[in-house]
């Protein structure tokens, strides 16, 4: 696929609110930032659907066929309990709670993160950029715009929002008065909508995390920290910024002042970019029965807790796949549970496929079918449900070369990130945190079984089934998939 492709991608902007068609501002490329997660505990599988999304994003990007430059940060300052200006630092917070040194709780989180990025089979962005590491561009930032923009209060440095225009487009909140929900502790601020972009160490206290500043010792707020990280990064304006639908409210509204004070730009109606980017995209929540997810209430589901159920963690991929990430997900075990089913059922068909022979370019007129309509999907602001119902297409397609078959799976896995291309059921079979019997037991008791009923030895049979089932095990006689036995 090429960027001038007749069917170019149309992706929604939460800016403009209506879905637009992606052009570079720089030829053939996309630039694309991510608002990335708080390392002051284990992300939930809430948050890390937002880096499923934005993967997904990038993933298509590439198929355009743009070279895609995309940054995540690691938010390890400056983020407090609400998102507003009340509250600790969640890593102040969670350091104090613990004992532990900050920065040890920084780095065990962002490592934690990190593998469930692997998981799921999110590709690694060209960089992960760290808060703390860019305090004193911060600093500089915070100093072009203080003047002009900000005003010192006993807690810090504030970002007065009435002097750029259009505060609160993103979030819809057109004037003050509906930011009004957003009152805090901070009586001297100008409007209730102003917020941190320094906040001083009050007097007589020691923070683990500080830095000297023109405005005293402290910290950097948080929403400072993405408007330096994607300046200084990928320059303003660039293409895309995602996030999770929350940001949209606060979080991106100030980051977008904030750029529109550095630059000096003007208001956002008709022109977008003066926010510093392009297009703005979120992603809808991930929600259980109660609600939204979160880290404080009920199970805490991260997606170790899936693979410790015996769930392979592409099956959560898969399970966000099959909804549009503009739409509401809810979680339930019943969901999971066909999302993997669903998986291992492509699996399957793969395994009975030569992968190892070299994928050719899909040119056979039987898969121009599923391919447009893959590729409608996607430039369809990601549709990735129905894209996956054009892999199935592909993947159960008979009498059709088998190089160009695998082509065309290839092509739209690269975009799917389902892994396809290498999975096994081998791989599939994850063995329950819990589980009494290792696989080697299993397959022996199976071949001991088979033995049995080859020599019509029921009675043994029969109870090499009843105790594989006391210790948790299912066997599958004619199952469908063909999988003999699950946990
Ligand atoms: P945080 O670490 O709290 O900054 O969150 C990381 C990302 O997860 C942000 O993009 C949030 O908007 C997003 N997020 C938080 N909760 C959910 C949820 N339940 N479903 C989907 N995304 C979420
Ligand atoms: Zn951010």
């Amino acid at each position: 696929m090429t960027s001038n492709d007749e069917n170019p991608l149309k992706l929604f902007n939460s800016l403009t609110r209506s879905l637009e068609t992606y052009t570079p501002i720089h030829d053939g490329e996309a630039r694309v930032y991510t608002c990335g997660p708080t390392v002051y505990n284990y992300p939930h599988i809430g948050n890390m659907r937002a880096y499923v999304f934005a993967d997904t994003l990038g993933r298509a990007l590439s198929y355009k066929g743009y070279a895609l430059k995309h940054v995540i940060n690691i938010t390890d300052v400056g983020h407090l309990t609400d998102d507003g200006d009340e509250g600790e630092d969640k890593l102040e917070k969670m350091a104090s709670e613990k004992s532990q040194d900050i920065w040890d709780i920084a780095k065990h989180y962002t490592h934690a993160y990190w593998d469930d990025i692997k998981a799921l089979n999110i590709r690694q962005p060209a960089k992960w950029s760290i808060a703390t590491d860019y305090v004193p561009a911060m600093i500089e930032f915070a100093k072009s715009i203080a003047d002009k923009h900000c005003y010192l209060c006993e807690t810090g440095l504030y970002f007065d929002v009435s002097t750029v225009e259009d505060y609160g487009r993103l979030a819809r909140a057109a004037s003050d008065n509906e930011a009004e929900g957003r009152i805090d502790a901070v009586t001297d601020k100008r409007n209730a909508a102003d917020f941190a972009i320094w906040r001083k160490t009050p007097e007589g206290e020691k923070r683990q995390m500080e830095w000297d500043s023109p405005w005293g010792k402290g910290a950097p707020g948080w929403h400072l920290e993405c408007s330096v990280m994607s300046k200084e990064l990928l320059g303003f304006p660039f293409d895309i910024h995602t996030g999770g639908i929350d940001h949209r409210e606060i979080h991106h509204a100030n980051e977008i002042a904030q750029n529109q004070a550095i630059e000096g730009c003007g208001g956002l109606s008709g022109c977008a970019e003066n926010s510093g980017a392009k297009i703005w995209m979120h992603n809808n929540f991930l929600i259980d029965r109660a609600g939204k997810m979160s880290k404080s209430s009920g199970e805490f589901l991260r997606v170790q807790l899936l693979i410790d159920k015996g769930f392979h963690p592409l099956a959560y991929r898969m399970m966000c796949l099959q909804a549009h990430y503009r739409s509401e997900l809810e979680f339930s075990w019943d969901n999971l549970v066909a999302a993997f089913t669903r998986l291992k059922r492509l699996v399957m068909m793969m395994e009975r496929m030569d992968r190892s022979i070299e994928a050719a370019e899909p040119s056979h007129q039987k898969l121009t079918a599923p391919m447009q309509k893959f590729d409608a999907a996607i430039c369809d602001d990601l549709n990735t449900s129905i894209a996956l119902t054009a892999l199935d297409e592909v993947v159960s397609m008979k009498k059709i070369d088998a190089a160009q078959k695998l082509g065309a799976i290839k092509v739209m896995d690269d975009v799917l990130g389902l892994n396809l291309m290498a999975l096994s059921r081998t791989d599939l079979r994850v063995r329950p945190k819990d589980a009494q019997l290792s696989e080697e037991e299993v397959e022996a008791q199976l071949s001991l079984r088979k033995e049995a009923k080859a020599n019509k030895d029921f009675p043994t049979s029969d109870a090499i089934r009843d105790m594989l089932n006391d210790k948790g095990i299912e066997l599958m006689d004619g199952d469908p998939l063909g999988w003999e036995w699950k946990i």
